[in-house]
Order: C-alpha cells, then structure tokens, then sequence
C-alpha cells in the first residue's frame, strides 16, 4: 500500500490503474475506526483497487467548530488501511488540496446543494457545512476517477446530498452506502467519540435507545411522527438538543403521519463536555 500526498503523484498512479482496474474511493477525515473499517473491507471486496482519502477539510467546518482539534492520527490509519487491503492512501496537506486563493480570501469554488437539502438537521445548524462536503468529495471524485465510492449510512443528510449532487452534476459515480457500525452497547461509532468524558461515555448510549424505543412504538402502530420525537426526546433530557426529526427516505423533507420509508435521526450535544453526536434509524 502507498501512501500519497501530492495530487500529482495521485494523477499519475490512477492514469495507469484505470487502464485496467475499476477504482474506488472511500473518503475519510482520518481517525480510523471500526465504521471506516467496515466501508474499506466493503470497497476491498468490490472492487480490484481502492483509494482511500484522509483530509481533515476546512472547507467543510464554521468558524466555531473543532477542525484544530480535529484527532489526526494518520499513523494508525496507514496500518489500518493496510490491514484492510487497500491499495492507496491520499492524505493531501490542505495547501496541497486547496488553491492559494482560499487561504489568502477564505474563498474557493464551491460545489453548493439546493438550498432545501440543507436548510434543515445538520444542514441548519452547520451552514456552509455541505458546501465544503460537496466541494471537497467532487474534487476527490475527479482527481480518482472512482467508479464506485463508500458511505456511511451514520452521515444520512450527507449520503442523501451526495446522491443527489451526483445526479444533479452527471457524476459518473456509484454511491454505495454502508449500515452504521456501533460500540456493543449500541452507541454509533464515531471519531468525535475521542471528546467523551467519562459521563458522556455513559449519557451516549441514550441518543441510540431512544431511537430504538421510538422504533419499537413505530412497529407496534405509532405512525405519527411527534409521539414518536416525543418517545426519544425524553431520552435526552440532559443533552442540549439540537433537532430530534423524522424525515422521508426518499426526499429527506420531514413528515408528520409516516406512511412509506422514513428515517428518525437526532443530533445532540453530551451533557459534560459539549460534544456534538449524530446517529439515525431507518423506521
Ligand atoms: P468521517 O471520517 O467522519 O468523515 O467519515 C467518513 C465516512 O465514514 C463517512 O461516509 C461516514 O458516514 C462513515 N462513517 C463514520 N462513522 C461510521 C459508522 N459508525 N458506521 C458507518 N459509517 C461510518
């Protein structure tokens, strides 16, 4: 496995694999976990030669939010992609990814979804956040020539978004998304889960019973969606909520009496040291 930080070298090493290999990208923050794991063994059996991007993209965070102290651990993630089988590693500097312009103007080419897609869930209380998504997975989708690349399921506006941009801009790429891989006590797997203190290790887990106990009512017959939100906020007592929705899976718009494939998800900040977690279930 190779380790690449220069589009350049990238360039030239997917000009002769796609000759003749099906590429695929799964792209990453870094911090390497069992849910980037299991999107890597899944590109590794589909495909003969898998890239694998970590880049910590600025474009992507406000202001105020944790791109410093983003966990960068690129060490580990080399033996973990190794171990996984995959071919390349892109780990570009953000000199490298984004032109000057951007660090001298805070300004680049964005790539910018429908104001609908984004004016709700994360979308709401992160503006600007797809735009740096968008803008950093088209740049990482032409400069591999991926035919298929990896998402996970947990990121569900962003895998919903990445859909549509892909038909939206004629993207010759196949979406696959993975199931969320979770801790054994039922917690999403994530890299912010490094912030947790000890209290919010334990309070976590709340955020994945809630949306289980909302199921559960769900199945017996519950179809409207507000006793539904009700059933999981009372989970969340202690967390500062940011929104707690059911939405449709097709077009992600909210939905008051469920009547065809939905998805609750919840985003809330721990009780301790504020840290911002995001999970979802399909009803
Ligand atoms: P990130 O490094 O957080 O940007 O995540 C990179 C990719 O891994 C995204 O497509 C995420 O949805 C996916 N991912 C992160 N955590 C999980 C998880 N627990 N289960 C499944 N996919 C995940």
């Amino acid at each position: 496995m190779k380790v690449i930080y220069k589009k350049s070298e990238l360039k030239e090493i997917v000009k002769e694999a796609a000759k003749t290999k099906d590429i695929a990208l799964v792209p990453t923050m870094g911090a390497l976990h069992k849910g980037h794991k299991s999107l890597i063994d899944k590109a590794v059996n589909e495909n003969d030669f898998v890239i694998v991007s970590v880049f910590v993209n600025p474009t992507q965070f406000g202001p105020n939010e944790d791109y410093d102290k983003y966990p960068r651990t690129l060490d580990n993630d080399i033996k973990l992609c190794e171990n996984s089988g995959a071919d390349i590693i892109f780990a570009p500097s953000p000199k490298e990814m984004y032109d000057e312009i951007y660090f001298e103007e805070k300004e680049t080419t964005l790539v910018c979804p429908p104001y609908k897609y984004v004016n709700k869930l994360c979308g709401k209380s992160r503006p600007g956040h797809f735009d740096g998504v968008c803008t950093v997975v088209s740049k990482l989708f032409n400069l591999t020539k991926c035919k298929r690349a990896y998402f996970g399921k947990k990121d569900a506006q962003q895998l919903f978004i990445i859909k549509k941009m892909v038909s939206e801009l004629d993207f010759d790429v196949e979406i696959v998304p993975v199931d969320i891989v979770r801790e054994d006590d039922g917690l999403a797997t994530s890299s912010r889960n490094t912030y947790l203190s000890e209290s919010d290790r334990i309070f976590a887990v709340n955020i994945h019973k809630g949306l289980e106990k909302a199921k559960e009512l769900y199945q017996k017959g519950i179809i409207e969606s507000q006793t539904l939100i009700d059933t999981a906020m009372a989970y969340l007592k202690d967390f500062d909520v940011d929104y707690v929705e059911v939405v449709s899976l097709e077009d992600f718009e909210k939905i008051g009496t469920i009547k065809n494939e939905a998805l609750m998800l919840i985003a809330a900040k721990t009780p301790d040291k504020k840290v911002r977690l995001i999970d979802n279930i399909e009803l």
